[in-house]
């Protein structure tokens, strides 16, 4: 029997921050009394001039407004730098790793700092100051924790743009933004391969509704031959030559925006999160020392890219507000094979790991074989985040990667929420495959049905009360904002995503609430669906939309991966309809199952099944934005093999 409960194991309780006892006690405190436990909390970072006043919120979509710490000051570059540097500033700040793994190199806090200040002149220099806006697009180096820090550190609004996005991505922001300068590299190295970056930002620049960018800075990564604009293109190791070593940290107001960054794009066009100081800051840094039971002089490794808020709030502000060893990886993880993760963590005596359950898919299809080396005894804590994990590579991550002993801690939260809102504190919360679990301190999520009624079991997933990590608007756009998060459920911020409750509190996501499907009046959810068709031996990957069906008004239409070396049989297309039939119920059964070499994902390896939906229902012709895509030749190919026809 597959055990379904993995019960907090003793070692971490000994010794975690926050126990069972402690977390049943904090939580009921955080929602019983905001103002006194988010007060308290606040004091775990470093103010300027100290808040008097705590939390100043209301839902109402006609009166909405949502501020913390609102009368306090501070800079979050000097909570992450300058506070460590009189007892820890020979800590290691960033390991860094290139992606061929040749080159080791070790930041400490005091160095990050001296970089960082650096920087920060080199921007005032060129004219940037408080409020303004700068797009960095940088590969994963030392230097784009820099760009970000040096930006925060002056008051300038950071807008990290993945470094892999399109010259159209990187033109809309831009646009959006009204960028005054770009921070980006000659090119950068993934997996072996060199990305264009400089040469993507000019044909972005060349755009005609650019008006507001002078000047582009460029780091020099590989040294190759790129196009070179006189006057606007300048070298980042010249200007910090020139650059003086003093920058003392702007004094912000804790609602003044930190960064815009935008959504992943799953469900259509991104939207301009922005984010602020304070409350931003207090809640990356206690997520990230609670959630990851973080200890001091642990090396800790978040797999994501800084252009994601992953990257954002748990590799940068996080980790460094709390002092930690982090972990900063310029390649892929799986990349030149399976095993460079293994490698890694040994290497590294990674104790925290941070991924997404699309790298855990990606390394389970390649076989346990490519692990058997790993030692693996510095690990503790494993993390995930992104889309649902399926309880099939839950239990592999915690056998083959984890060997066990670590506890995973499954972390569902969004750009907008600015960091962990539901996961299982390691050393206080019974894990069960699949589930984010119990929501963290001040977290008040609720099940509501389509009018808004609160209900048992499963509905949409809406936030009750504001929490300090909350987004503040879109950028540009705040009633695009009320609209999208205010309106539909007032008095609540409505997440998007549906998910279930069961009988131990526990929550279950269920997917995107646009996703979900009503056969024959049931609905049901893709994740349940999808983790069924993955719990196959021969499965690798699987993708489930409805489309439209004469009785059932909807019926089931799959997408799957086969792992490697598996053959796409008819006899297999039976098995895999029986095997959800026997591990869901009839209901469940795949309607229609396309073999798919591979499914369209976003550039942070979701899915994106609003595409699926329009192939699976034959309408081909207008599939809407796909700049976000990884890998838009995939959609090709299933549409050119879609059974729906
Ligand atoms: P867009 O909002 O532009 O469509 P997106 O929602 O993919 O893009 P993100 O903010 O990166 O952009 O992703 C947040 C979403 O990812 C959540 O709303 C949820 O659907 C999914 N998600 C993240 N973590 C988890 C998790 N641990 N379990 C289940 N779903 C998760
Ligand atoms: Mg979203």
């Amino acid at each position: 029997m597959l055990k379904d409960r993995y019960p907090v194991m003793q070692h971490i309780a000994d010794s975690t921050h926050v126990d069972k006892a402690k977390y049943q006690a904090l939580y009921q405190a955080s929602v019983n009394d905001p103002e006194a436990f988010w007060g308290e909390q606040g004091k775990r970072i470093d103010w300027m001039k100290p808040y008097t006043k705590v939390k100043n919120v209301s839902f109402d979509p006609h009166n909405l407004h949502i501020r913390w710490y609102e009368d306090g000051t501070l800079n979050a570059s000097a909570n992450c730098l300058d506070r460590h540097l009189a007892k820890h500033g020979d800590t290691t700040a960033l390991i860094w790793e290139s992606d061929d793994g040749n080159t080791i190199t070790n930041v400490t806090y005091s160095e990050l700092h001296a970089k960082v200040c650096r920087f920060a002149n080199v921007l005032k220099a060129q004219g940037i100051k408080k409020g303004d806006v700068v797009t960095i697009y940088m590969p994963m180096v030392v230097e784009a924790v820099v760009s970000m820090l040096a930006c925060a550190r002056i008051g300038a609004i950071h807008s990290v743009v993945f470094a892999g996005f399109s010259p159209d991505s990187i033109a809309g922001r831009i646009i959006d933004g009204k960028s005054k300068l770009v921070i980006t590299a000659d090119e950068g190295l993934r997996g072996g391969r060199a990305i264009p970056l400089k040469a993507s930002v000019d044909e972005a620049l060349s755009h005609k509704d650019i008006t507001t960018v002078d000047k582009v800075i460029v780091y020099k990564r590989t040294g190759n031959d790129i196009n070179w604009v006189e006057g606007r293109d300048l070298w980042w190791h010249d200007l910090e030559a020139g650059a003086g070593k003093d920058c003392p940290a702007e004094e912000m107001a804790a609602e003044d925006p930190l960064f815009i960054l935008y959504t992943s794009g799953s469900t259509g066009k991104p939207k301009g999160v922005l984010h602020t100081t304070g409350g931003y800051l207090v809640y990356a840094a206690l997520t990230h020392e609670v959630v990851f039971d973080y200890k001091p002089g642990e090396v800790y490794w978040c797999t994501a890219d800084i252009g994601w808020i992953t990257g954002h709030s748990y590799l940068v502000y996080g980790p460094l507000a709390n002092g930690a060893t982090c972990l900063l990886h310029e390649g892929v993880p799986n990349s030149p094979g399976p095993s460079r993760l293994a490698e890694m963590v040994d290497r590294h005596q990674v104790a925290i790991l941070y991924t997404a359950p699309t790298l855990i898919r990606a390394l389970m299809a390649q076989g346990e074989e490519h692990f058997a080396k790993l030692d693996g005894k510095s690990l503790r804590i494993l993390g995930t985040v992104g889309e649902p994990i399926n309880p099939e590579a839950w239990r592999w991550y915690h056998e083959v990667i984890g060997k066990g002993r670590c506890p995973i801690v499954d972390t569902w939260w969004q750009t907008e929420t600015g960091g962990i809102m539901i996961a299982p504190l390691p050393g206080a919360v019974d894990a069960k495959p699949g589930s984010a679990t119990l929501p963290f301190f001040g977290i008040q999520p609720q099940l509501v049905d389509a009018t808004g009624n609160p209900v048992e079991g499963e509905g949409n997933l809406v936030i009750s009360d504001s929490w300090p990590g909350q987004m503040r608007t879109v950028y540009g756009d705040h009633e695009r904002f009320i609209q999208t998060y205010f309106s539909t459920f007032p008095g609540n911020y409505f997440t998007g995503d549906g998910a279930r409750q069961d009988q131990d509190g526990y929550f279950w996501i269920t997917g995107r609430v646009d996703d979900v499907i009503n056969v024959s009046g049931h609905r049901m959810g893709t994740a349940e669906v999808e983790s069924a068709l993955v719990s196959h031996h021969d499965v690798a990957e699987a993708a489930v939309v409805g489309y439209p069906h004469d009785i059932k008004g909807q019926g089931i239409y799959a997408y799957v991966t086969l792992n490697a070396g598996v053959e796409a049989t008819e006899e297999l297309r039976q098995a895999l309809r029986q095997w959800v039939r026997k591990e869901i119920g009839a209901l469940a059964s795949p309607d229609l199952i396309q073999w798919a070499p591979s499914l369209p994902k976003t550039r942070s390896g979701k899915i994106m099944r609003r595409f699926l939906r329009k192939i699976a229902a034959n309408e081909c012709e207008a599939l809407g934005d796909t700049t976000t895509l990884a890998d838009p030749s995939v959609i090709d190919v299933l549409i050119e093999s879609r059974l729906n026809k």
